[in-house]
């Protein structure tokens, strides 16, 4: 619809994959990838491409939040026909491009080497440009940086994801590149792309596998830092955000630390994993207690906004295996959850999550946003087409 923005999360297993529709009508993919899609029956790239259907030429840009398989491996499956991919024009990524591992390389390849091709039949006005790929503050580290003499800021700038026509809506990256990740190639969550996304004044965090190099909670480091710095500069973006689509699948050990969570202060949060896979992505530490801890939490009661769908069993890995918890009050969201009857094997739901943020039809009132979790099968083929959800 027009004049919405929407960010879908979708139920890949172990991994993440976002779509993000634009008020203008471009798509743009976050990630794309997972550990267990092809495995474990979650959603694979025949599911996601089928997803797609006649959006794929709509796509203008991706992002890879860092060179993890579970945030790109995807990619060359889903759009493996150069081709469709009309529009796309570039691929953000952090680090360097010496980082990218051979299957993105030569996915990126594939579609340039494409493109050539064609070029070579047309006239200098219709030849397509090249996919670029797009180093965020050309590989170094930006955000607030820890250095000896205190937090340096050095600023990761905006990227483009939905097109420039759409001036209202605001992409900043808060991190990237961080730690020793993009060097020696040590923990390379660290280095993950950070970005918020505005719109409307309505906002959500995205954060691939953002988080500290140590699990120590009052360790002064990225985490408290990106908390510290952005909430308390009125010149930067904040780091509160509307939405939050939590670090790391939910992670808790080095990630979603609660100086952190305090810093976001979401009202709904989002997270792709699989509680079922021996991670034990999301845990159920970071719903309880930590998250309690965030006052803003809306309770799916007045305070959470209209039109949104509760989701009311979620699961998450607890040290003794996943637990299924069927009374969700809070405004938590999975991509993925279990239901077990007495004595029967847990039935799996996949879960599609779709943020939408809606502009105000008063001039300069904040917009409006619900979120919607739709259970979803793997994609049927033949007649039920229909049925099928596309973003
Ligand atoms: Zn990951
Ligand atoms: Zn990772």
């Amino acid at each position: 619809m027009a004049g919405q923005l929407h960010v879908y999360f979708l139920p890949v297993g172990q991994g993440d994959a976002t779509a993000i529709r634009c008020p203008d009508g471009s798509l743009n993919l976050y990630d794309w990838g997972s550990n267990t899609a092809s495995r474990k029956n979650f959603w694979a790239a025949k599911e996601l491409r089928c997803y797609l259907k006649g959006s794929i030429g709509d796509i203008t840009s991706i992002v890879v939040t860092h060179h993890h398989c579970d945030h790109y491996n995807l990619l060359p499956d889903t759009l493996n026909e150069p081709r469709e991919l009309e529009k796309l024009k570039n691929i953000y990524i952090s680090c360097k491009e010496a980082n990218m591992k051979s299957a993105l390389t030569d996915w990126v390849k594939k579609i340039n080497d494409f493109r050539t091709d064609e070029n070579r039949n047309l006239k200098k006005t219709e030849q397509h440009e090249l996919m670029k790929v797009e180093l965020i503050n050309d590989g170094e580290p930006c955000g607030p940086i820890k250095t000896k003499a205190g937090v340096e800021h050095k600023s990761c700038g905006q990227i483009d994801l939905c097109s420039e026509k759409t001036v209202d809506v605001y992409v900043d990256v808060l991190a990237a590149n961080m730690g020793g990740a993009c060097t020696d190639g040590s923990h390379l969550n660290e280095a993950s792309i950070v970005t918020k996304i505005t719109f409307e004044k309505i906002s959500i965090l995205l954060s691939g596998d953002f988080e500290d190099p140590t699990p120590t909670e009052d360790a002064k480091y990225h985490q408290w830092a990106m908390s510290d710095y952005y909430n308390n500069d009125d010149t930067k973006p904040d780091l509160k955000s509307t939405i939050y689509h939590a670090a790391h699948h939910g992670a808790t050990y080095r990630a979603n630390k609660e100086v952190w969570l305090k810093g976001i202060a979401p009202k709904a949060v989002v997270s792709s994993g699989d509680p079922h896979y021996h991670y034990g992505h999301p845990r159920c530490k970071l719903f309880d207690p930590r998250l309690k801890n965030v006052k803003s939490l809306c309770q799916h009661d007045a305070s959470c906004p209209k039109g949104s769908k509760k989701q009311n069993t979620y699961t998450c890995g607890d040290e003794n295996g996943p637990s299924e918890i069927k009374d969700n009050k809070l405004a938590i969201y999975t991509t993925v959850f279990y239901i077990t009857a007495p004595k029967k094997e847990p039935e799996r739901h996949l879960n599609l999550i779709d943020v939408a943020i809606t502009k105000s039809t008063v001039a300069g009132n904040a917009g409006s946003w619900t979120i919607t979790p739709t259970v979803v099968k793997k994609i049927p083929k033949g007649k039920k087409k229909k049925a099928t959800p596309s973003p």
